[in-house]
């Protein structure tokens, strides 16, 4: 996962992650292992600021 540098730490895309692999730190997303990439944080964001990694 790509956290671009305009997100907000709002935490609206660790709301949605069904495997709860979103932790929102201050100035820093922590995305665990557990992510199967399933793209649903990055629709989440309303700021478009989350990118999956190629
Ligand atoms: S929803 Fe977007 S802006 Fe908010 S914490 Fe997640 S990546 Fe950052
Ligand atoms: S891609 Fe899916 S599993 Fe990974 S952090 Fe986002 S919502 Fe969670």
């Amino acid at each position: 996962m790509i956290v671009k540098d305009w997100c907000s730490y709002c935490g609206c895309c660790a709301g949605v992650c069904a495997r709860n692999c979103i932790e929102v730190k201050e100035t820093a997303l922590v995305i665990s292992d557990d992510c199967n990439d399933c793209g649903i944080c990055v629709k989440a964001c309303p700021l478009a600021a989350l990118e999956l990694e190629e």
